[in-house]
């Protein structure tokens, strides 16, 4: 193989929107700063990586990820501090995660260097797009596609990786009832649950609007053999608190390894808090619900941090979760964003700070 040009070209924006956009009312997802990352692969290698405007691009429709859906992404966040500086929160576990992803759906995997040199450009040219302020943050997304054209249901030879970012304010939910599955499942063994792989999410879609319909906000996936023990829910993971225990699923084929719930797990652990990691059953909750000892449920991914659950339901019974003064949630969020924004010491070395070019 030849060697290619890996360095990065920059075309900046000649007019920025940011003017354009209302800050205060932010729809999470909606509106995208105004530079984007783009590297093909094609003759067995990535090449000419570019940093440009924000904009529509151009595939043909036999593209293969209209197709055969081979897709990745990732969901990762910058912070900005008190003093103008931006952070990225854990950033390695993110590009190795999104390259495991990569390997499983036969995708070339990404340069990690590359990776990460070209999204500190792209935040130092976004930098005003970051906004101080607890809650306030900008959105990262990562994804790699198959252009190759053709319909033949076969790998492609040609991807295109991208990074895309997008304001937003620290995301309140509103009230959110999950739903213990019972018949739809999210994942198999031997299948893509631990990967982000495009197809989960869209496969979750008409189960989650079915229990949307019924009151539920969001799905808890349980594993496909029995529905008997409880893994995730569709972007995050899920955690209980029964008693003062803690207790959430271990990760496996079927459930991602989500870099919010291993921090947590971290957190525990430092603050004494007894935390298990084993496969949990639908029965155990519903009894502990049922006795008054299940005191939480929390989802715990980046887009939300930690995600309190109000209350379930299960094979028709509805069940509302305590309010609670000192929660586990609110305690595990409080700690994760005084790392990501800077303001207490990062004994994990989970900060990392954007060079400024
Ligand atoms: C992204 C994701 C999570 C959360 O992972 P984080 O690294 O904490 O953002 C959990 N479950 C699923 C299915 C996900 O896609």
């Amino acid at each position: 193989m030849k060697n290619v040009p890996l360095a990065i070209d920059v075309v900046e924006a000649k007019t920025s929107k940011i003017d354009s956009v209302d800050f205060e009312n932010l729809i999470f997802g909606n509106v995208f700063a105004d530079h984007m990352m783009e590297c093909d692969y094609k003759d067995g290698q990535w090449q000419n990586p570019v940093i440009k405007p924000y904009g529509p691009i151009q595939l043909e429709p036999s593209a293969k990820v209209f197709h055969y859906g081979q897709a990745i992404f990732e969901g990762m966040k910058a912070f900005k501090d008190d003093d103008d500086d931006v952070w990225l929160f854990r950033p390695m576990a993110n590009i190795k995660r999104f390259n495991k992803s990569s390997v499983r759906l036969a995708i070339p995997e990404f340069p990690e260097d590359l990776f990460l040199e070209g999204l500190e450009t792209l935040l130092n040219l976004d930098r005003d797009w970051i906004k101080k302020g607890f809650g306030n943050s900008l959105y990262i997304r990562p994804f790699v596609i198959a252009t190759e054209t053709g319909v033949s249901a076969s790998p492609s030879n040609a991807y295109k990786f991208m990074i895309i970012c997008s304001p937003a304010k620290a995301y309140y939910s509103g009230e959110v009832r999950v739903f213990f599955s019972d018949k739809y499942s999210r994942a198999a063994d031997g299948g893509v649950g631990y990967a982000k792989a495009a197809g989960n999410y869209g496969a979750q879609f008409y189960p989650t609007n079915l229990a949307k319909a019924e009151g539920y906000q969001q799905i808890v996936w349980t594993d496909a053999n029995s529905h008997e023990y409880l893994e995730e829910a569709g972007t995050m993971n899920i955690f209980f608190r029964v008693g003062d225990k803690l207790l959430t699923a271990p990760t496996s084929d079927r459930i991602l390894d989500g870099v919010t719930r291993k921090s947590v797990l971290t957190l525990a652990e430092e603050y004494g808090i007894e935390a298990e990691v084993r496969r949990i059953t639908v029965s155990e909750i519903v009894e502990a619900a049922e006795k008054g000892e299940l005191k939480e449920i929390f989802g715990a991914g980046t887009a939300a941090t930690i995600n309190p659950v109000k209350g379930f339901g299960n094979k028709g019974k509805r069940y509302e979760l305590p309010e609670l003064e000192n929660s586990y949630a609110s305690f595990f969020k409080k700690k994760l964003m005084e790392i990501q924004y800077n303001k207490t010491e990062d004994k994990f070395g989970w900060r990392y700070l954007v060079k400024k070019d």
